[in-house]
């Protein structure tokens, strides 16, 4: 059966997010031989359009306004409900990221329907869309098929894998006018505290400091790593609350939730709060000097030792592959 789906793309910085690329991935999953429709809102977001279709949407829907420049709960459930209203969708797509676990259960709410949130994957059973998500922390996962009304979704970053870009695809762009009034909210600046380069919430790899690196000056042995591995940097809450880095690099049930290829954990002892946030990484490496140390019990390598002796010689070492690779 052939569904019309909505996926909501995201931009950042003048750049598309990959999530957007994985939610059109996942539309098209949940569309069957239906449409996959992307949906980008914000102040000028229409020069994003072909490269959505070129990732796989059928056709993009553009809302642009001022107005829209900085995301609000307000303002963007006003733009999408009227593109909502006007395509009469089967099914909606967003991100599971900071605006799509924001967004999401407002328009749900507003339309009357459940959401299946943070799914991983997304399968077919018995003709039927199955969506797999993590309950209980990462402990378990769920499975859950929308059997009445609209299948609405939103899906973890760098779970499901984005369609190989078709730079010939071409497809219908359009634009709605929507009328944004009654905002209760008004951004007047938005100050980003988080570090230059890699967005860590889509980081292919992630090297994470713990209570362990002792200082602020001790994660500069992370960012080397990193820099070398073309990685972010990230945290526990033990850094975070000893003042060693920012709030916005805490991974964990309160904060971000990570699932890059590789995830280097140094000095963290894997308290189950940061593990909900990290565990579902691909390949795990923890450095402790701790040999019962948690973290271990879900590593892949681990690596019994001082932190300030492994990191360097990490970096080091990937220096010199890189050397042979380039
Ligand atoms: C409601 C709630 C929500 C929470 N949310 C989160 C969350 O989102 N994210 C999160 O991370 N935590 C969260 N926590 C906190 C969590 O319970 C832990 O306290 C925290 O994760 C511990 O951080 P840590 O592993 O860095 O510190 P510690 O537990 O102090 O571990 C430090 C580790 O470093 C090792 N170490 C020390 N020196 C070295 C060295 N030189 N070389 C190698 N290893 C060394 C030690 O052996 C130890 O294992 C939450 C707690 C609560 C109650």
């Amino acid at each position: 059966m052939g569904r019309k789906v909505l996926v909501l793309g995201e931009a950042r910085e003048g750049q598309l997010r990959n999530v957007s690329f994985e939610a059109i991935a996942a539309g098209k999953k949940i569309a069957g031989d239906g449409e996959t429709i992307g949906v980008l809102i914000g102040e000028s977001v229409g020069k994003h359009a072909e490269e959505l279709i070129q990732y796989g949407a059928d056709r993009v829907i553009t809302v642009e306004d001022v107005q829209l420049a900085q995301y609000t709960s307000d303002a963007y459930s006003q733009a999408f409900m009227a593109v909502l209203d006007e395509e009469k969708p089967e099914g909606i797509v967003f991100g599971h990221t900071a605006l799509g676990k924001d967004l999401s259960p407002k328009i749900a709410a507003k339309i009357g329907v459940g959401l299946v949130s943070d799914a991983t994957s997304i399968e077919e059973e018995a003709g039927e869309v199955v969506f797999i998500r993590p309950i209980y922390s990462g402990k378990a996962f769920e499975k859950l098929s929308v059997r009445d009304g609209i299948v609405f979704a939103t899906i973890r970053p760098n779970n499901i894998a984005p369609l190989e870009q078709d730079k010939a695809r071409s497809g219908e762009v359009s634009s709605i006018e929507v009328p944004i009034t009654n905002l209760r909210t008004i951004i007047k600046e938005v100050v980003r505290k988080t570090s230059k380069g890699v967005d860590l919430s889509e980081a292919k790899v992630v090297i994470a400091g713990g209570r362990g690196v002792k200082s602020e000056e001790g994660f500069d042995l992370l960012n080397e790593l990193a820099e070398v591995l073309g990685g972010a940097v990230g945290a526990s809450r033990g850094a975070c609350d000893a003042d060693y880095c920012n709030y916005s690099l805490q991974i964990g049930q309160t904060g971000k939730v990570v699932t890059p290829d590789l995830y280097i954990a140094a000095g963290i002892s894997g308290a189950i709060q940061h593990l909900a946030g990290m565990s579902n990484s691909k390949v795990i490496v923890a450095i402790n000097k701790d040999p019962e140390a948690n973290i271990f019990k879900v590593a892949d390598y681990g690596i019994v030792g001082d932190l300030f002796e492994v990191l360097p010689m990490l970096t080091e070492e990937f220096e010199k592959l890189r050397a042979v690779v380039n």
